[in-house]
């Protein structure tokens, strides 16, 4: 029998590589990772987390205008972007430190080095020059940013992660993209004070999400001062004369910012992998081409998390790496369960979903019942703030199972999580209704809807 250096080579040392290097360790394995940047991977470094700390720092300037309607005074406020900074950097190297720490303490080794595949068995670890061999790899490098390289001048552009450490807070900036991480930083931006513009090539933002919170949040933006343009896309962006950026529109408007931010999608880190080496499959996009198991077409190599383009979040990864460790080191096997992924865009207000949108439902099931609420939250009232919460529960006419729940709103991202639960235990809106509401909340509304708003009936909509 041959023998190898490792029992398992771990090469990504985001979410779903340390997830899977930590407990293949931890049941005795010999497990190296290796990592070319930083452990904790996009989430921890420059993702999920510095963009929450963001979000929470972006949300101060609607607090303080709330507090008047509750008799608080706040006076004067200014902002300090280098703090805001280099606070968030230390608690990203705290987590780090933690990543680092669970694998140390399981008994992986930790490689800082980029790592490539020389063969079927053999990694390369590029800052020694060594090469060690492993009986299994897992491939785990996640993805990154879409250049966009066909733009003329997208070198003048930032993607999120930049906008992590940007020097200075930009005066105005555009972003172009709809999806999660446009949006999100539109809002962080526009919290910050910064004139802020959103350029979406689509009729509607989220192009994935249920219609009335596309449409409710677009409003919702609006009125708070974000710019939003769509059906349009970059001409080319260019530098002004004054130092600063202007970006064409196809349509000829010129927008003139300090910064130019392109969220359009993440691609696959597979370039350079040396996966052609070990004879792994790539798909079209360059994502590692998996089964049900997260096993690639060789055997012993495996693939989970961002670079198989299955979904893009975090907690997936994570669940992938655990199934994985099923599989191969507990002998159960274990597919990763897509199914009903609840999750939040950190907006503001906020997006919190859970299951299938109107439009997605009403085409899978002959008739569908929506119930629908749209109101402003008890918090609202005093503060004056005119935004309005929305609810939706989606429901199959048929066996009265619940389908998707769609809320817009302060805590959406947190009430998705328990929707999450109940949702994955297959609740029907009998179940809904016989829950008694926690009063006072938001959230009552969630158990006190018992009319249909509307019915949609072979794709079309009546009244019930
Ligand atoms: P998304 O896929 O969410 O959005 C990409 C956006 O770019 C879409 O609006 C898309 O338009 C647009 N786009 C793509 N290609 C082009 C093009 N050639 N020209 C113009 N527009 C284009 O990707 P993100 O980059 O925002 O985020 C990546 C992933 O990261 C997400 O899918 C999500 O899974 C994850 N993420 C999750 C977060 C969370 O859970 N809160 C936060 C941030 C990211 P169209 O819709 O028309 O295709």
């Amino acid at each position: 029998m041959a023998s190898y250096d490792y029992d398992l080579f771990v090469i990504g040392g985001g979410s779903g590589g340390v997830r899977a290097g930590r407990l293949a360790a931890g049941l005795g394995k010999k497990v190296a990772i290796a990592e070319e940047y930083r452990y904790g991977g996009t989430c921890v470094i420059r993702g999920c987390v510095p963009k929450k700390l963001f979000v929470y720092a972006s949300q101060f300037s609607e607090h303080f205008e709330d507090a008047a309607g509750y008799g608080w005074n706040v006076g004067d406020s200014t902002f300090d972007w280098p703090t805001l900074i280099a606070n968030k950097d230390k608690e990203i190297a705290r987590l780090e430190g933690l990543y680092r720490k669970g694998l140390d303490n399981a008994g992986a080794d930790i490689i800082d080095s980029r790592a490539e595949l020389v063969g079927p068995h053999e990694i390369l670890i590029k800052a020694t020059g060594k090469t060690v061999t492993a009986e299994r790899i897992l491939v785990a490098v996640g993805g990154r940013p879409n250049p966009h390289k066909s733009l003329p001048g997208y070198e003048l552009c930032i993607s999120s992660n930049e906008a992590f450490h940007l020097e200075k807070l930009p005066k105005a900036i555009v972003i172009a993209g709809g999806g999660y991480i446009a949006v999100e930083f539109a809002n962080i931006f526009h919290g910050l004070g910064v004139e802020t513009t959103l350029v979406y090539r689509g009729s509607e933002i989220l192009s994935r999400f249920d219609g009335d919170m596309r449409r409710g949040l677009h409003k919702a933006m609006e009125e708070k001062g974000i710019r939003i343009i769509c059906h349009e896309v970059f001409e080319n962006v260019e530098k002004a004369p004054d130092g600063r950026l202007k970006a064409t529109l196809k349509g000829g408007e010129i927008l003139i910012a300090d910064q130019v931010m392109l969220a359009l999608g993440r691609m696959p880190n597979t370039e350079g992998l040396g996966l052609e080496k070990a004879g792994v499959e790539l798909g079209k996009k360059g994502e590692i081409l998996v089964d049900d198991y997260s096993c690639t077409n060789v055997e012993h190599i495996y693939a989970l998390g961002d670079v198989t383009d299955r979904v893009q979040l975090t907690p997936v990864a994570i669940h992938e790496a655990m199934c994985f460790i099923d599989t191969v080191y507990r002998d159960k096997p274990t597919s990763p369960d897509h199914d009903l992924i609840a999750t939040a865009v950190f907006s503001q207000p906020e997006i919190g979903t859970v299951g299938m949108a109107e439009e997605d439902a009403a085409k899978a099931h002959e008739e569908i019942e929506i119930y629908r609420a749209e109101f402003r939250p008890m918090k609202a009232t005093l503060s004056g703030r005119t935004e309005k919460m929305i609810m939706k529960i989606v429901v199959n006419s048929g066996d009265r199972k619940v389908l998707g729940v769609h809320l817009m709103g302060p805590d959406a991202g947190e009430l998705a999580q328990a929707l999450g639960i109940a949702l994955k235990a297959g609740c029907t809106k009998d179940d809904f209704d016989r829950t008694m509401a926690v009063h006072p909340t938001a959230a009552e509304e969630l158990v006190t809807m018992y009319q249909p708003s509307y019915r949609v009936r072979n794709g079309e909509r009546v009244q019930s």
